[in-house]
């Protein structure tokens, strides 16, 4: 491409929200071959909302949300924001966790104090919140509760994200956390499959969650169970098979995999740490501007305007 078409194509891009970040990136953008999407923040909005629950034998509702809410006051994550703006819309009462530890791509574990203990001897519980494989490998007893494991898959195939809850040793139940698809993803997933461009979308959801909100928008693959670190080595594995792949993602746990993608697309309503990894800058969240960045880009090297 001449340095004029480039500059024009820029310049069109920042107009419709794609912001390249340097030429190289408008002029290769349309030999991409396979498109890696993150869901949540990306597919979806990203501000998920708790829809339902489901106590074990011994809790009730109420107990889950605050203990949960409690818990997790300390994350930064869309599920944690959710659960506890849930207790807050309630009216219910927010404790002070101690000893919080993130166990990225699976859960918390927490420290809540509990009523009983004196002002010497404060009593708390261990708090364990997260998807299903972290309480398995916390050693968690799931399987007296038949109902609670039948409402957690039916919920899961709706869509909804399965959060999983334990308080000292024993499991307490589930909430059941509901993110919308963006109204753009089914449609710019469709024209990226006109251009003839593979989609594969990654998430550390759970199977059933990740092949429903899948199936939604059209991708023609789904990867779930994804721990943070293994969405990078995805997106190599694909440029070893002699794809060329560009990934779109908005998150910290993106961030490897935007850098390691031949084209890194980062969505603008995401973190500052996607964006600085990322080529390009979607502004609005609108996926279709991913097809507006691929189309620009072969414009550009036709010298059409
Ligand atoms: P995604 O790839 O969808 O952005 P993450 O990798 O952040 O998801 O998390 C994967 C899964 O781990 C979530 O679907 C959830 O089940 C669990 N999880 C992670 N962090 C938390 C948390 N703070 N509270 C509850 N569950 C969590
Ligand atoms: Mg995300």
């Amino acid at each position: 491409a001449t340095p004029l078409s480039v500059t024009i194509g820029t310049g069109r891009g920042a107009r419709t929200g794609v912001l390249y970040r340097s030429a190289e990136a408008l002029q290769m953008a349309h030999t991409v071959d396979t498109i890696v999407l993150d869901k949540t923040g990306t597919l979806t909005v990203g501000r998920p909302q708790l829809e339902g629950v489901a106590a074990a034998q011994g809790f009730t509702r109420q107990q889950i949300i605050e203990t949960a809410a409690g818990a997790e006051a300390a994350s930064e994550h869309p599920l944690a924001k959710a659960i506890i703006e849930a207790a807050s819309v309630e009216g219910l009462p927010i404790a002070q966790a101690s000893s919080f530890s993130s166990i990225t791509g699976a859960g918390i574990t927490a420290m809540l104090p509990i009523s009983g203990g004196s002002q010497n001897n404060p009593k708390s519980v261990e708090v364990i919140i997260g998807n299903r494989s972290l309480l398995v490998d916390k050693n968690i007893d799931m399987k007296a509760d038949e109902a609670i494991a039948h409402q957690a898959e039916t919920w899961a195939k709706q869509g909804k994200t399965i959060v999983y809850l334990a308080v000292d040793g024993h499991f307490a139940g589930v909430l059941s956390i509901a993110d919308q698809i963006k109204p753009s993803s089914t449609h710019a997933i469709e024209a990226l499959h006109k251009r003839h461009i593979s989609t594969l979308m990654l998430t550390g959801d759970n199977e059933g969650t990740a092949h429903t909100v899948g199936n939604e928008v059209g991708v023609d693959q789904v990867i779930a169970q994804v721990k943070p670190e293994d969405k990078a080595t995805i997106v190599k594995a694909l440029q070893q098979q002699g794809h060329t792949v560009a990934m779109i993602g908005d998150g910290i746990n993106d961030a490897p995999a935007l850098a390691q993608a031949d084209l890194g697309l980062a969505v603008g309503t995401g973190t500052d740490v996607a964006i600085e990894s990322a080529d390009i800058t979607l502004v609005s969240g609108d996926l279709n501007a991913a097809v507006t960045a691929i189309d620009l880009s072969a414009a550009t090297m036709r010298n059409i305007h």
